[in-house]
């Protein structure tokens, strides 16, 4: 039993094949021919700790429609696109994607504890060449160097928290030392799918490298483990603001109720809703996309019922690298050079001067 409280055990026991999960829950030969055939596009990964999160006899279980191929991956929908976030053509030194002047995302390994049937870069994560290499990285912290705007960098993959932390170190260090690098970042979901990971060890390491932020990606109220919560907590009190990145996936969480009851657990455990984010244009996930109309709506609803810092800014990451806008729902009625007219969270209307 001890050893499946080990990160490493749990990497290692990852189901991997339609034949394991079998074993887990109940699935029909014509679910698994089709769980075979999807798997040939993209790999499948669950950790043991987040399988034993899916319902046996649900196959709308949303733990399982996370982790679970389904044949509507092999669709490719009419606005599919292979790169959906123009991550190639953004790329001025490898592993280096930047899009906006102060700040750059840097991916270090393609790996992750377990794939997200909606991933964005399913196009490249979860390959076997994994890790970045030395020389990779030299040259993206050399462009770094060399672009004082950068003040903000965002370590991310992948999943930088599945890398050993004496290499994670190395990385996080060299970034530290470069002067104009105000804010480092990382992005992972090393706390919903392996917990475990965010040990003494780990934290330790981080906290010598302040200001550090993590952002996590919890879905549904259902990952709020224990477990997972602890881990969150973990983070908060080695100093690291730890944010949430949700994404609007139809059937799981396309749902006021599911989002808020997610917001407010998160909350509770000083994990601050950062963005709810549209699906993005992924070739082979079209089924999860939501309407925006639908999204608008959520986020006019949570806005009306609860505190502002459990709702998130609900965002487009526009196709070829346009970067982030936020969309919600509009409380302006009317305005002119001398009035304008607001709806409250109630739906009532006032008038307030313009200048
Ligand atoms: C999302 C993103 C960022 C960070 O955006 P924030 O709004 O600051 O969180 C930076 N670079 C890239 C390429 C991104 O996709």
């Amino acid at each position: 039993m001890a050893e499946k409280n080990s990160w490493k055990w749990q990497l290692a026991n990852r189901i991997t094949t339609a034949d394991e999960l079998a074993k887990l829950i109940k699935l029909s030969p014509a679910e698994k021919a089709d769980i075979e055939k999807s798997l040939e596009l993209f790999r499948m990964a669950i950790t043991p700790y987040y399988a034993s999160l899916m319902d046996k006899d649900d196959p709308h279980c949303p733990i399982r429609m996370q982790m679970i191929p389904s044949a509507l991956e092999r669709i490719r929908g009419e606005f599919d696109l292979d790169d959906p976030l123009g991550e190639v053509k953004y790329n001025p030194a490898p592993n280096v994607v930047r899009r906006y002047p102060d700040r750059a995302l840097l991916l270090v390994t393609m790996q992750c504890a377990a794939y997200c049937r909606h991933c964005t870069r399913r196009r490249v994560v979860g390959s076997t060449d994994c890790t970045i290499t030395r020389e990779q990285l030299r040259q993206a912290l050399e462009y770094i160097h060399k672009t004082p705007e950068i003040r903000d960098v965002l370590i991310s993959g992948g999943d930088p928290f599945i890398m050993e932390t004496d290499a994670l170190e190395e990385i996080i260090a060299a970034v530290r030392a470069i002067p104009h690098v105000e804010v480092i970042r990382i992005g992972t979901r090393v706390p919903v799918m392996l917990p475990m990971r965010i040990d003494k060890e780990l934290t330790d390491m981080l906290k010598k490298y302040h200001p550090i932020w993590v952002n996590t990606h919890f879905n549904h109220p259902k990952e709020l483990t224990p477990e997972a919560l602890k881990a969150c907590e973990k983070l908060v009190d080695a100093g690291i603001p730890v944010g949430n990145q949700t994404v609007l996936l139809k059937g799981i969480n396309d749902d006021a109720k599911i989002l808020k009851k997610l917001f407010l657990g998160l909350v509770k455990h000083r994990v601050r809703p950062y963005y709810l984010f549209q699906c993005d244009l992924s070739v082979g996930i079209s089924h999860f996309r939501t309407p925006v109309e639908k999204g608008i709506e959520i986020m006019h609803s949570l806005t009306s019922s609860i505190s502002g810092y459990a709702v998130p800014k609900y965002a487009i990451d526009l196709p070829v690298g346009g970067g982030k806008v936020t969309l919600g729902y509009n409380y302006v009625v009317s305005k002119d050079d001398k009035e304008l007219v607001l709806e409250n969270y109630l739906g009532k209307l006032y008038r307030y001067p313009a200048r």
